[in-house]
């Protein structure tokens, strides 16, 4: 990756600390008003590697911002019944103020079932039906992390959304689905690409703003890149690796986030924060 234009680039690291230390202020507050430490529960089926680094990444984050973490390890051949069980019990206990499901689950699991088990109020991923139709409908809640982690950066960069042609290629509920309804809430005109669309290049050629969430290394060609377009890669692929072609589409883009340190460390941040605020509704704490 060259890093050489800087002033292009979209510092994700930086700002998720801040979003981490607000997160963690915000923890002082409840404590003092209530005396109550908020605690993230975090539910992990299986052995796979990589979503126990999350898991692990996740729990030390919910420490440091002052937070307590229930860590829930559940046998790789857990059922569904079981997972749903475990996560109402959670959503029932009233010192847990968010859930997280890791996911991808065993495919022996209905991972929608079990998410479902979360109620909206400690559904601190925005990963629930209610949820997603509460971000298509503006109707507050918590957003999915990554793409509320984008919407975030976006802010903080000052990327006119408003009227903007935005294209998001993906269409995943956690990613593509939920990052489509917050740019179009905020005005963006929005069109949202997949594994069917025809002409994939010659669209995102008219973006004002990309979001590449597809899970391909690379994807994304240098010249699909209008001059000036702010390109947002949301994509982790083994060796750290993004969807985009990060060196093709640098020369074109006003604003590029790298991979790694872009939108990744946005995501877990966003998760903090949006337990902070769950617990202080939950606890009737007014926060500023
Ligand atoms: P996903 O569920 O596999 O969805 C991928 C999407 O890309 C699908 O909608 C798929 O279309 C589309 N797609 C696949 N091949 C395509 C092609 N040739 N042309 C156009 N669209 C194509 O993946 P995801 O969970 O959304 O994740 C996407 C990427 O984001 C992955 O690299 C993942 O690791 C990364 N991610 C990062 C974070 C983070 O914190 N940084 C968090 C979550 C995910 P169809 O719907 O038609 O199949």
């Amino acid at each position: 990756m060259n890093t050489t234009n800087t002033s292009k680039l979209i510092d994700g690291k930086t700002l998720a600390a801040k979003v981490l230390a607000d997160a963690a202020e915000k923890v002082k507050t409840i404590v003092s008003h209530t005396g109550v430490t908020p605690a993230l529960a975090t539910v992990l089926v299986g052995d796979d590697p990589a979503s126990a680094t999350y898991v692990k990444m996740k729990v030390k984050r919910t420490e440091d911002a002052g937070m307590k973490s229930i860590r829930v390890d559940l046998p790789a051949d857990t059922t569904t019944d079981q997972l749903v069980s475990k996560i109402t019990e959670l959503a029932e206990d009233p010192d847990v103020a968010g859930i997280l499901l890791q996911h991808p689950v065993p495919s022996q699991i209905d991972e929608r079932a079990a998410f479902e088990a979360i109620p909206r109020a400690k559904d601190v991923d925005g990963v629930t039906a209610t949820g997603l139709g509460c971000m298509f409908l503006g109707i507050p809640t918590f957003g999915s992390c990554t793409p509320a982690g984008i919407m975030t950066l976006l802010h903080e960069y000052d990327v006119t959304i408003k009227g903007a042609d935005a294209v998001v290629i993906g269409r995943s509920p956690i990613l593509g689905k939920p990052m489509a309804a917050m740019l179009l809430e905020e005005h963006a005109t929005v069109t949202i690409c997949h594994s069917r669309t025809q002409n994939l290049a010659d669209t995102v050629r008219r973006a004002d703003i990309v979001v590449a969430a597809v899970g391909r290394s690379n994807f994304v060609q240098g010249d699909w890149v209008k001059p000036g377009a702010v390109v947002i890669d949301a994509g982790y692929n083994p060796g750290n690796i993004g969807d985009v072609d990060f060196d093709a589409a640098l020369p074109n883009a006003s604003l590029i986030t790298p991979v790694p340190g872009g939108v990744g460390p946005m995501t877990i941040a966003t998760l903090i924060h949006n337990t902070a605020i769950a617990a202080a509704q939950q606890l009737g704490v007014e926060l500023d």
